[in-house]
């Protein structure tokens, strides 16, 4: 049977954020007119964007600049490439002598994050540094609960990484640590070609020995639209971890929708166990994973920068895959793509191989790691509906704020005073910014009990209105 090939789409390169210019028109709408160097021939694609997201960066996402920032590497360490050789000749090695794809056991990364924050809104609270942490627990261990959309045709590749993350226990002195470091930098944005997070001298925070810590940081990345960038095995010692923006971590009150639900982290840690992006960079190149299907471009919706549908996912099956012919199309959703957080939700048995295979090989002290700094650390951290609400500020002189995930979408409100009463009942649409301001400014001092009813569950906190 003749294959049907659909032309290769127009590839669009996020990665490289300096060759991207901006128009902003100003109407009831902005259209962003993203000019985007393709080939070395310039390509205008117009993008409609409905209505104007003030925590979106301007211009749309650039997602990740790990490749990006790889390269500039590569011009700095003339030796890099040669390792990163050496290590993918120990990774397909290490493949071949373990093909039934499992260790048997679950390795629990001992990681450390470091917060450097300009303003209190970068300072991100540990509740959602451990939200975070949950969500790449789930996204590693298969227990996110949207993995079974993936279509049927893949379900049996999902695999479970059997990599857990748990937040330190211990510093490197051997210090008790909750594995979590604010620190306050006059640092206004930081940026993958500076890398000055990663040093304290430079207004950032010193890696802790990444042969016993997984270092993530957190931080302003400025307002190209870049969400994240990681190092591949082979770089140096003190760069060695993942960076990721502030707005990307899975909590109000700062949002990054559509990339704000924690998957920017997984889709970087992915990098830094060793991953390329599923098309292999290149318009059907190969990301030297046997299971994932060769996929002709990274897949962005509409209103982060790309040809897809206007928001949302793709469907399912997408087209016919371009560079393959197979009707089963591409696999948009595996982490290792570009698609909206909401849409990613699976990394494949050949993916977790070579993953397997860094954590066996260039980052094998990990392994001995976590006895010493996870100790008495489940690396599970559930947490409840009122961690995924937050009502503030408590005491309040009569404008309260909700702010909630934005896995949740819809709330009913009832606030009763302190006999009782109800005094307001709102069905509230939780707005993209996933925060919403109830004013009792007329309502007398006093307690008031705020009950919040959402699809995850009810919870009560009483507010004091106090002028
Ligand atoms: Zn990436």
């Amino acid at each position: 049977m003749k294959k049907t090939l659909l032309p290769a789409q127009s590839q669009f390169t996020p990665d490289f954020i300096g060759t991207k210019f901006i128009s902003i028109a100003i109407g009831t709408f902005l259209i962003f007119n993203f000019s985007l160097l393709i080939g070395g021939s310039a390509q205008s694609i117009p993008i409609n964007i409905g209505t104007q997201n003030p925590s979106m960066p301007v211009g749309g996402y650039t997602i990740c600049g790990t490749m990006e920032n790889l390269e500039m590497l590569k011009q700095q360490d003339p030796r890099l490439e040669a390792r990163m050789a050496a290590i993918e000749e120990q990774t397909q090695e290490y493949i071949k002598n373990n093909p039934q794809k499992t260790q048997g056991v679950v390795v629990k990364i001992p990681t450390v994050v470091h917060v450097v924050y300009a303003n209190a809104t970068q300072n991100i609270s540990d509740t959602y540094i451990k939200q975070q942490i949950d969500v790449l627990n789930k996204d590693f261990r298969k227990l996110n609960a949207d993995w079974n959309q993936t279509p049927s045709v893949w379900t049996s590749l999902v695999a479970d990484c059997e990599i857990e993350f748990c937040l330190a226990t211990k510093d490197p002195s051997g210090a008790a640590t909750t594995g979590i470091k604010h620190t306050s930098t006059t640092v206004a944005s930081f940026s993958p070609t500076t890398d000055k997070v990663k040093y304290t001298a430079q207004g950032g925070d010193d890696i802790w020995n990444r042969d016993k810590y997984f270092n993530l940081w957190v931080c302003n990345l400025g307002s190209s639209g870049l969400l994240g960038y990681a190092l591949f095995p082979g770089v140096a010692a003190a760069i060695d971890g993942v960076v990721i923006d502030y707005r990307s971590l899975p909590g109000p009150p700062t949002y990054a929708p559509p990339y704000d639900l924690g998957r920017v982290a997984t889709h970087e840690i992915g990098h830094w166990f060793n991953l390329k992006h599923i098309n292999g960079n290149t318009t059907c190149g190969d990301d030297l994973v046997t299971d994932t299907p060769t996929q002709d471009k990274l897949h962005q919706s509409a209103t982060s920068g790309s040809t897809g549908p206007p928001t949302g996912c793709f469907t399912v099956p997408y087209h016919v895959n371009a560079c393959s012919g197979s009707t089963n199309g591409e696999m948009t959703m595996n982490y290792m793509d570009y698609t909206d957080n909401k849409c990613m939700f699976m990394f494949t048995a050949g993916q977790k191989a070579r993953m397997l295979a860094a954590l066996n090989g260039t980052r094998a002290g990990l392994l001995t790691s976590a006895a010493a700094n996870c100790a008495g650390v489940t690396g599970i951290y559930e947490l409840s509906l009122s961690d995924h609400i937050s009502i503030y500020p408590n005491p309040s002189t009569g404008e309260v704020s909700i702010a909630t995930l934005s896995t949740i979408n819809s709330m009913d409100l009832k606030v009763y005073n302190a006999i009782g009463e109800v005094v307001v009942t709102k069905k509230i649409n939780v707005p993209a910014s996933g925060e919403t301001k109830i004013n009792l400014s007329s309502n007398p001092d006093g307690i008031y009990l705020f009950q919040v009813k959402t699809s995850e569950g009810t919870i009560t906190k009483k507010i004091v209105i106090n002028r």
